[in-house]
């Protein structure tokens, strides 16, 4: 496979894939292999990623460069890596603490039973992520996975492939891991091999693909936990403080050029401050430069053409159908990369792509709102429910208004809070996803399937018990 370039456009790096049978072998190894890697005590599970940090550490360079340049961003390659660094050390701390099983006990319903309960890890755990933080969503679920007992296969994007070669080398250098944790390269066909060998999914990436891999694990009778797609709302209330709330929604419309699950991509405003909330964050979004000179600039390139597409098709959608446009608007060629600048909206209704289909990229459609009711429904009005934004000067407020937000978070005072806080339980509502919490206690717990081991003190109930009474 030919990979583009984000910034250049060009075609320069051949990804070479794996074929059918190397992703059926590398499944049968991964499997003989978890059964000695189940059965360790986790402190021992511990260690050894413990021995695979260190290698992440000293591959950092290699793999932050790989991923700069899968992703034409240089400083949220770093932060994407620590991030990721974080993410390891944090479960590595926390997961022993979890092992713990309940004490055994009577039945409630059979006191002469005993109830020993076991956790028991699934064997091989398919990992399929996306191209917008290749490094993170790569790990996010395998780290878990490993630290549970499962073995992993995952499938990064093929949009952004580079970053694989030094992660691999970091997993092949601590043979202990390496038995456990091996990596398929390619794209939807080496993607829906994993989700046929595997024995739970975790998928992170669209809707569409998540559908299609949700009714292959149906027919399979296997999890299938799904991190899909946004349409992230903003309600910026009329006691809000407005340099707050234009900064945090300006960061979170247009950082990683808006190409994040959980970017804000609805603003709705207060109508007391509608006037004076547009006219900042359009002075702020005109401030914003792009990185187009790989020195200086704060907005990377968009990383996926098709993707590219799709936004300037919004956009031009939204201003034929009466939307002004303030700042932006235009996907720009310069120097063979496809940027775009934050791109605000107003005038826009909910019958544009643009407020109802993700955009994965850096455009601020505002509307206002007269009541707080009409301001839930319009943010209500979605087939995702990822995540969502209040801002209000009255924590109090911004609770009321943010628990009646269909969605799985909300950030308060604040956009897209959930991709620097792990240890909160969510879920994605909606579109948006199906089944258990990546994040949070539960994003480790998941991994296991519960056994019981039932231990009878008495005489067993003989076969005469079954007798048919006489009096029946
Ligand atoms: P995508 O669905 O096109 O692809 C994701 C992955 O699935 C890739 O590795 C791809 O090769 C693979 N794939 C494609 N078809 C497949 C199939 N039929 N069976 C198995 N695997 C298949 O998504 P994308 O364009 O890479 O990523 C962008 C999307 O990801 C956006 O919608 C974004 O919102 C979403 N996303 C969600 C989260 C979250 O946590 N909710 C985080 C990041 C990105």
């Amino acid at each position: 496979m030919n990979i583009r370039n984000p910034r250049n456009g060009q075609m320069d790096y051949v990804l070479h894939e794996d074929d059918e049978k190397s992703i059926i072998r590398k499944v049968q190894d991964l499997r003989s292999a978890q059964t000695a890697w189940g059965q360790k005590d986790i402190s021992s599970r511990v260690a050894i990623l413990g021995k695979w940090l260190e290698k992440i550490n000293e591959y950092e360079p290699k793999i932050t460069e790989q991923l700069s340049i899968d992703t034409g961003r240089k400083r949220i390659s770093h932060t994407e890596f620590h991030g990721t660094i974080g993410l390891l050390q944090s479960l590595m701390y926390r997961a022993p603490q979890l092992m713990q099983y309940p004490a055994n006990r009577a039945s409630f319903t059979a006191p002469s039973v005993t109830i020993q309960q076991k956790w028991v890890p699934y064997q091989v755990a398919g990992v399929v992520s996306p191209w917008n933080f290749p490094l993170l969503l790569a790990l996010i679920d395998t780290i878990p996975a490993l630290l549970a007992g499962c073995s992993v296969i995952l499938k990064p994007s093929e949009v952004t492939p580079r970053f694989i070669d030094p992660l691999e080398q970091t997993v092949l250098e601590v043979p202990e891991l390496a038995s456990v944790l091996k990596i398929v390269r390619g794209g939807a066909e080496a993607g829906k091999m994993v989700v046929n060998l595997a024995d739970v999914i975790c998928f992170t990436g669209s809707v569409p693909t998540g559908r299609k891999i949700a009714k292959v694990c149906a027919e399979r009778l296997i999890p299938a936990f799904l991190e899909l797609g946004g349409k992230d709302p903003a309600l910026v209330l009329k006691d809000a403080d407005i340099e707050v709330a234009t900064d945090a929604v300006l960061r979170s419309c247009a950082g990683a050029t808006g190409q994040a699950c959980q970017s804000l991509e609805r603003v709705y405003v207060a109508e007391e401050i509608y006037e004076p909330f547009t006219k900042r964050i359009i002075e702020k979004a005109k401030a914003v430069t792009l990185t187009t000179d790989g020195k200086t600039g704060q907005m990377g390139p968009l990383i996926f053409e098709q993707q590219a597409q799709k936004i300037q098709d919004q956009i031009d959608e939204a201003i034929a159908k009466g939307a002004t446009l303030h700042t932006g608007g235009k996907v720009q060629d310069i120097g063979g990369g496809l940027w775009c600048e934050p791109t605000v909206l107003t005038d826009v209704t909910h019958d544009m792509s643009v407020m109802n289909e993700e955009t994965f990229g850096p455009v601020i459609p505002i509307m206002s709102f007269k009541t707080e009711q009409e301001a839930i429904e319009k943010a209500n009005d979605s087939m995702y429910g990822l995540s969502g934004s209040v801002f209000s000067q009255s924590d109090e407020h911004a609770v009321a208004v943010a628990s009646q937000m269909d969605v799985g978070a909300v950030s308060i005072n604040d956009g897209s809070l959930t991709n620097k806080v792990y240890d909160a339980e969510k879920h994605s509502f909606k579109d948006s996803g199906f089944y258990g919490s990546r994040m949070g206690d539960e994003g480790f717990l998941r991994f296991f399937r519960k056994r019981a081991l039932l231990l009878q003190s008495e005489h067993p109930m003989k076969m005469e018990g079954f007798e048919e009474s006489k009096t029946d």
